[in-house]
């Protein structure tokens, strides 16, 4: 396991390509191309709105509170782990433990990939992010020994070109923080997504998103981090989340895990 530092450990969190600890111009270049360029794509028609709720890095009020919420209302969701960082502490949250994985896991919720140590991808050589990528999917898999074919989300929504090559040919999809619906013609190794927090939701609100995908269809990931009474700039508040998922509901929407959203899409 990677020895982190202090400084690392403060940086645990926001999943924005534009706060970027990137590596540099290269790694942003990386980045920039590796955006553009799909390796795979799939046709996201399902025959019925979906939404996906998806939560970065995992921090115990996300398992917590928003587990509790999800489940309140009889549906499940995505918890993207960087499992070099469990228990961690920083300014910004508490990481889950093992045990919080194994815990949502066993009740249906989703576990997948977020890179062993939070790293971007674009700021690793090829050889270090697959291994990265290894460390992860071993540390899940002892802890859920059924997770086959998981689905990755960028650790601050960053590509690269040939880890997402790398990724076009060892995950089932990967997800970005490019904002949008999935529908149509889509990059499976970077999917559209729209933060639900508490510094995204003054620009568009969660039911124009929802209103949008009622009306058009498609398959709309959202991502958040903690979910508390006074969450960090990059999480929410129970009560937006629960107001999202009553929405969604709501509106005939239905709500599931990544996983089972690619399955709904015939996505293998
Ligand atoms: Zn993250």
């Amino acid at each position: 396991m990677p020895v982190q530092t202090a400084a690392q450990a403060a940086a645990i969190g926001p999943d924005d390509a534009t706060s970027a600890r990137d590596g540099g111009l290269l790694a942003r270049i990386n980045h920039a191309v590796g955006r553009r360029i799909a390796f795979r794509t799939g046709d996201i028609r399902p025959d019925r709105p979906i939404l996906s709720i998806t939560f970065d890095d995992f921090p115990r009020t996300a398992g917590t509170e928003g587990g509790r919420i999800l489940e309140a209302h009889g549906v499940r969701g995505t918890f993207y782990v960087a499992s070099g960082l469990f228990e961690r502490h920083s300014d910004l949250w508490t990481v889950a433990g093992a045990d919080a994985v194994m815990d949502l896991a066993s009740r249906g919720h989703e576990m997948a990939l977020h890179g062993h140590a939070h790293r971007p991808a674009a700021a690793m050589t090829a050889g270090d992010f697959a291994a990265d990528l290894a460390a992860n999917r071993a540390a899940l898999r002892r802890l859920v020994p059924s997770l086959s074919n998981e689905s990755y989300a960028y650790p601050y929504g960053i590509c690269g070109l040939p880890q997402k090559r790398w990724l076009s040919r060892t995950v089932r999809a990967s997800r970005s923080v490019m904002a949008g619906i999935n529908a149509g013609r889509t990059d499976l190794d970077f999917l559209k997504s729209v933060e639900i927090s508490e510094r995204s939701l003054a620009a568009v609100s969660m039911d124009a998103w929802l209103d949008r995908l009622a009306r058009d269809g498609g398959w709309l990931v959202l991502f958040t981090h903690d979910v508390c009474d006074t969450p960090t700039p990059f999480g929410t508040t129970a009560r937006i989340l629960e107001a999202t998922v009553a929405g969604a509901l709501d509106r005939g929407i239905a709500i599931m895990p990544v996983a089972e959203a690619l399955d709904r899409c015939g996505i293998v």
